[in-house]
């Protein structure tokens, strides 16, 4: 038999290959509903059937579960299945008439070509551990330097500690000189030792108490640093307060240790909230000539940084969505402003569980959508997701490209000016605040004929010039 290597390698591995393989839909008439795979980051929705599917049912196209004009024909297949693949498919974007013929493609990465990279990463899963969000939020910490410092060395679990002496050949003894424990860890020094168990006691709401003293130390300061409200009495600048006590506890623990006390007799409760105030104090003193200067930036010439200089006639639509870590539900909304930054219209939507890159073009479609009902004809178009910008502006459209992207490509091939731009995320703030107040599950977007963001007009004075 003839034939190049790479096929014959490839045919001998083809079932492995075949089920890294999913559809791209278009017009939706080849794929087939409940057996291939078509929606990214699950299996065929034959996986997730909670009864036995009629005969009639069980070989149909994704076409036929439309109604050929963009919209599901929920009523054939939602009792079929549960709550959170009705989101992924309400997310998918429903196939249509007229639009590409399905194709098949990498199911590794949503763009849907193929790389070795993705290839790799779905074979044997990801390698690093994803530490990457905790050493950002840590580089962004807004206290004092060396405290910032020293909870990176806590997240590495490299701090002094007497069992990292011990580990490291420089003493023999591994217990704690604070309360006789045997083994002092620098989990032991933060959390479970007498006089730290006293102070998170008094800080942290009785039902979170368990759970904050037995997680794992790299969640335990990053929880600690962005989310206060869920576990501290009083979350205001919590962040502070959390890493000042960490802080004071090792200045404390090596004043003991090394029989030097420290000037400030005060507990390190005490301390630790005298830092705390200090630092605020720092800061407020610091902040008004930065409020200045973003006010008078809004009064000169730098003012379309935010809202574009445009011509009569000419609207302006931003557009943001964003995905929830947790379940994966995504929102997206927008706003689209007159020539001289008055308010049009804004819009919020639920989308329902889809990556960052599929929401993002559903936030593009969305206010889009809205602006040709209102019969805006020359538009343009800002997003904050650099990767959706360029998918939109591609001449022939990627082989995995998710079906919503077709549904704005039809959108903006309509008899109409839009023009697509990225922004900078800080300059698409309101459309980042409006995507928020989209709730589900509904799916209908709402329209917003006021602005309803209650500050609107100072808190985005520079937007609107
Ligand atoms: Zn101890």
């Amino acid at each position: 038999m003839s034939g190049s290597r790479l096929w014959k390698a490839l045919s001998v591995i083809w079932c492995d290959v075949r089920n890294f393989v999913r559809t791209r839909v278009g017009d939706g008439m080849t794929t087939e509903f409940w057996r291939d795979s078509w929606i990214v980051g699950i299996d065929p929705l034959i996986a997730y059937v909670l009864e036995r599917l009629v005969a009639s049912l069980e070989y149909v196209s994704v076409a036929a579960m439309t109604d050929g004009n963009g919209n599901w024909l929920w009523h054939k297949f939602e009792h079929l299945l549960p709550l959170n693949i009705h989101l992924r498919i309400a997310a998918a974007g429903c196939p249509m008439v007229g639009f590409a013929a399905d194709a098949e493609c990498w199911k590794g990465i949503v763009q849907g070509n193929f790389t070795v990279k993705s290839a790799y990463i779905i074979r044997c899963g990801p390698t690093v551990p994803d530490d990457g969000k905790l050493w950002k939020t840590l580089n962004k910490y807004r206290g004092l330097q060396r405290i910032k410092i020293f909870l990176w060395l806590v997240c590495l679990e490299r701090v002094m500690t007497n069992s990292e002496r011990v580990r490291r050949h420089i003493s023999d003894n591994a217990g704690c000189s604070l309360c006789g424990a045997l083994i002092e860890y620098v989990n032991h020094l933060l959390r479970w030792c007498s006089q730290a168990i006293g102070i998170w006691t008094s800080l942290i709401k009785p039902d979170f108490l368990h759970q904050f003293l037995t997680m794992n130390i790299k969640e335990w300061v990053y929880l600690n640093i962005t989310d206060a409200a869920r576990m501290a009495n009083h979350p205001e600048d919590w962040d502070l307060l959390f890493g000042s006590i960490c802080w004071n506890l090792w200045l404390e623990r090596n004043a003991v240790v090394f029989d030097n006390p420290l000037d400030d007799r005060g507990t390190v409760l005490e301390r630790s909230r005298r830092l705390q105030q200090q630092y605020l104090l720092a800061s407020s003193s610091a902040a008004p000539s930065r409020t200045w200067e973003r006010r008078n930036g809004a009064a000169g010439s730098s003012n379309n940084d935010v809202q574009r200089l445009l011509a009569e006639g000419w609207f302006q639509a931003n557009a943001d969505a964003g995905c929830r870590l947790a379940d994966g539900s995504a929102k997206c909304g927008g706003v689209i402003r007159s020539h001289d930054g008055r308010w049009v219209q804004g819009v919020a939507k639920f989308i329902g569980i889809c990556s960052v890159l599929e929401a993002e073009l559903w936030g593009a479609f969305t206010i889009l959508h809205a602006a040709w009902g209102l019969g805006i004809t020359r538009i343009v178009i800002e997003l904050d997701c650099l990767e959706a910008v360029r998918m939109i502006k591609l001449a022939s459209l990627p082989p995995g490209s998710p079906t919503i992207l077709f549904h704005l490509r039809e959108l903006l091939s309509r008899p109409w000016c839009v023009e697509v731009f990225h922004i900078d995320r800080e300059k698409n703030r309101l459309a980042h605040d409006l995507a928020k107040l989209a709730s589900g599950p509904s799916l209908c977007p709402i329209y917003f004929l006021y602005p309803p963001v209650p500050n609107y007009y100072s808190e985005y004075a520079i937007t609107i010039g």
